[in-house]
């Protein structure tokens, strides 16, 4: 019998709760849109409580969206911070599910969290350095150095790297708050729904907005390459499921990275370098089973 752990994906659009212990062995599982902290945070220690009988938790992930203080030792661990989304600044999400459930609980942001379920049991299996970006309603970006996940001054912000704007659209100012056009603020879902008047999602998978999101992907990816020097690069999220980008993403950031990392990844293994997650739709909530793992492990 494998030990059973409680994971929480909490997405700024919807929470994906699940317990068990890893990609072939969930035995619960419950999704539902986020709304209040009060209500979202009670609806997932509802599920935890209701599902008492399929046996003892071991630990708690949760891999929330963010910014967050991952700090264990911070007065603030455990609390989503100066996020922009309404009512949920500085919420005590660890204190909160502490009240409820007494078992050891691991917290990261979302990619953080992918990342290491991406490393437990999917697309960065053996490596030590590695990126996992998601490109949806926001970009974010996780991963790990030298097998640490990073985390540092607070955790990374790769959606919010600065890239020049294409020649081809000096009109659109990008949709950052913050920085208009920033790599989220260029090619997020809601970027490209802004440029293009049309969810990202309805448009068709030969339309010219995919050559532009790849050219800003790359552009961003690029940066991400030669800064940390990642073994790979893993592309979640929803916009990511026109699947016909990765292809292109891949000639773009041969293009832009120009001849001068000749690493066998760059120069003849793109295939294997810029790839899919291979947990598929549960990667974020697997990665929360894998954060849960890790801090049973280390008390
Ligand atoms: P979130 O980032 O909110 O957690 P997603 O990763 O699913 O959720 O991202 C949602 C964004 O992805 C929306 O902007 C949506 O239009 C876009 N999207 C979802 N599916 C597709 C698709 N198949 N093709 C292109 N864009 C998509
Ligand atoms: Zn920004």
């Amino acid at each position: 019998m494998s030990l059973l752990y409680g994971g929480i994906e909490a997405g700024g659009t919807k929470f994906v709760c699940a317990i068990g212990s890893g990609p072939d062995d969930i035995r619960a599982e419950t999704r539902f849109a986020t709304t209040t902290p009060e209500e979202t945070i009670g609806r997932a220690v509802e599920f935890f409580v209701r599902n008492k009988r399929l046996g003892t938790l071991s630990g708690l992930g949760i891999a929330s969206f963010g910014p967050v203080d991952p700090d264990p030792d911070s007065d603030t661990f455990g609390y989503i911070t100066t996020t922009p989304k309404e009512g949920w600044e500085n919420t005590d999400f660890v204190g909160q599910m502490k009240k409820a459930i007494y078992v050891p609980i691991g917290f990261d942001t979302d990619v953080n969290g992918a990342a290491l379920g991406e490393f437990r049991w999917g697309a960065a299996v053996g490596l030590d350095t590695f990126v996992y970006l998601t490109i949806g309603t926001g970009i974010g970006g996780g991963g790990m150095a030298n097998g640490q996940l990073l985390h540092g001054m607070m955790h990374p912000e790769m959606g919010h790297l600065m890239l020049p704007r294409s020649s081809q659209e000096e009109a659109f100012s990008g949709v950052c708050p913050y920085h208009g056009s920033c790599l989220e603020g260029l090619a997020s879902g809601p970027a490209i729904e802004a440029r293009w008047g049309a969810p990202a999602h309805e448009l068709p998978a030969e339309h010219e907005v995919w050559q532009l999101e790849a050219h800003y992907l790359a552009l961003g990816i690029s940066s991400i390459v030669l800064v940390l020097s990642p073994q790979r690069v893993i592309l979640g999220g929803g916009v990511m499921g026109q699947a016909q980008l990765y292809p292109m993403i891949r000639r773009e950031l041969q293009d832009v990275l120009a001849g001068y990392v000749r690493t066998p990844e760059i120069t003849v293994g793109l295939d294997d370098y810029i790839v899919a997650p291979k947990l598929g739709p549960r990667t974020g909530v697997l990665g929360a089973i894998a954060l849960a793992q890790r801090a049973a492990a280390s008390v």
